[in-house]
């Protein structure tokens, strides 16, 4: 044992009160022996008896009565004659000796008991400390690794101990959380196994290593064992007071409670996101259903008069139709394309890899991919002089400028002015893309940017509902900011920003959380 393990074996262990108590006798008997001459004999039995008491204050009902029975001992072999001699005393003395003995044995017995009378009480106190403090944290988390930790901390704290949590897996029972320097071994996971078949405490053994005692609690709620504490005290007492025992009960109930309800609110968790999964599926097919049909229609009827009828056609009807294959392939291209940018993020798969480039590129690029039809709307663009390169994923922020293009086209009639115009504004790039067309009602301004919200309109324009909030999705991957307004003298204008140094941001899974 190290120098200060001893230190700290010799301060938990129980039996020092008495090896103090002799020492104080001592001291007293040698005092009063340079005394003797100055003091009467009276006073010689109080300062004994105070001696008994402050025994009793300091160190319980035990000390307090030997100090009492070897007061009585030590004040009749030095104080009483026939001196130094263990001998019975003179008549006279017998009284008082006796009456020393029971005085320091009642007042040891009644100071020793209302010692421990206000131990109890302050173990009650700090008890109920521990018991609201760890109710207190446990409320305040929600994840399981969080409960887990909470609960090692309290009861570590509260039973002075290295504890781990065991928690049963697909049937097996795992480690779930340990506190700091102490992993349990093979033999401590034995033990938790047999406590959590068994649904009872096991009871202590000792660790064959450390030669600290390892006993583990199962953690029992109503709706059965949720798991177990295994608990180390490296220290001794190693073994639990029956008041420390109980407070570990209580605790392991809260502790599993606490499991409970995360394990729980985790499964909820788990059916919330299989809901939304189930609900994009579904709008996916619809989706996929009406809008992915319509142009592959197109296409195979555009091919096939083709095929079928192709040289009694003239040459304007076949470049007609070619027109309309390629332009309902280009939508098809686009729509695909966003299916997938909203399974990639949904699932947050997205990667953003910043690079710096020019936005007029960017515009130009987006354009290009509409490809003629943009012809039938002026789009005209203005770009604030100076303007920097900015980190931005030059496919993804092509995508975003081609979906707004492309409701912009959508939702205003041919040859209404499109405007876009790039600028910097408060150390940000700015975007803004602008039609003359229908506008978005004030109170879908924010809506729109919600994965499949479609304003209800009887325009008959054709539209998924992804196109917004994967732009939204899109711009916040790069750190940004999208937003709907409605255009002063009628239409719409997006608004996006960028900034204009690279930001690490982690993308959000699904476009509108
Ligand atoms: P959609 O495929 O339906 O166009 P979006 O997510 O791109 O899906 O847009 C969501 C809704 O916002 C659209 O249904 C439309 O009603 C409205 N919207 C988007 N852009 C415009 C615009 N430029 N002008 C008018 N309405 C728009």
């Amino acid at each position: 044992m190290s120098g200060s393990d001893m230190k700290r074996h010799w301060a938990s262990w129980a039996g020092r009160g008495y090896v103090y108590s002799l020492l104080l006798v001592a001291a007293i008997v040698m005092t009063g022996h340079y005394v003797r001459g100055n003091i009467t004999l009276s006073n010689h039995i109080i300062v004994y008896l105070l001696a008994v008491v402050y025994s009793a204050v300091q160190w319980g009902r035990g000390p307090a009565i030997l100090t009492a029975v070897t007061s009585t001992v030590v004040f009749d072999i030095f104080f009483v004659p026939p001196y130094f001699a263990f001998a019975p005393p003179e008549p006279k003395y017998v009284l008082t000796l006796i009456s020393l003995l029971v005085v320091g044995l009642v007042i040891g017995t009644l100071t020793g008991r209302l010692r421990e009378q206000t131990d109890a009480a302050r173990q009650r106190e700090a008890d109920m400390a521990s018991l609201y403090a760890c109710g207190r944290d446990l409320s305040e988390v929600t994840q399981l690794a969080e409960v887990l930790e909470t609960c090692v901390r309290h009861i570590g704290r509260a039973v002075a101990a290295d504890v781990a949590v065991f928690l049963p897996e697909q049937d097996v029972l795992r480690r779930a959380f340990a506190g700091p320097g102490w992993i349990p071994d093979e033999r401590a996971e034995g033990q938790a196994l047999l406590a959590f078949e068994r649904g009872q405490a096991s009871g202590w053994e000792r660790d064959g290593e450390s030669g600290s005692l390892i006993g583990c609690v199962p953690m029992k709620t109503a709706a059965g064992i949720v798991g177990v504490l295994v608990i180390r005290r490296a220290l001794p007492p190693e073994t639990l007071s029956a008041a420390q025992e109980r407070l570990l009960k209580t605790l392991s109930g809260q502790a599993g409670l606490a499991i409970e309800r995360a394990r729980l609110e985790e499964k909820e968790r788990q059916a919330q996101l299989l809901r939304e999964k189930y609900k994009l599926q579904k709008a996916l097919l619809d989706s996929i259903s009406h809008d992915l049909r319509t142009p592959l229609a197109s296409i195979t009827g555009a091919i096939s008069t083709l095929h079928d009828d192709g040289r009694a056609l003239d040459e304007s009807t076949r470049a007609d139709l070619i027109g309309t294959a390629r332009h309902e392939a280009e939508r098809l291209n686009r729509l695909v394309g966003n299916l997938l940018d909203m399974t990639r993020l949904e699932a947050g798969a997205l990667r953003v890899a910043p690079q710096p480039c020019d936005m007029e590129d960017v515009i130009g690029t987006a354009l290009a991919q509409i490809g003629e039809v943009s012809a039938s709307w002026p789009v005209s663009i203005q770009l604030a002089r100076g303007l920097p390169l900015v980190p931005l994923d030059f496919v993804l922020v092509t995508q975003v400028m081609v979906n707004l293009l492309d409701n912009a086209m959508k939702y205003s009639p041919q040859g209404s002015p499109i405007e876009i115009q790039v600028a910097t504004r408060g150390g940000q790039l700015e975007v803004r893309v602008a039609d003359q067309g229908i506008g978005i009602p004030e109170d879908a301004l924010e809506r729109v940017f919600e994965k499949f919200y479609r304003v209800s309109r009887s325009d008959g324009v054709k539209g998924s509902g992804l196109g917004l909030s994967i732009c939204k999705g899109l711009i916040e991957a790069h750190g940004g900011r999208i937003r709907a307004e409605q255009r002063e003298g009628g239409g719409t204008r997006i608004v996006f920003t960028l900034p204009l140094e690279p930001v690490s941001v982690s993308v959000a899974k699904g476009a509108d959380e």
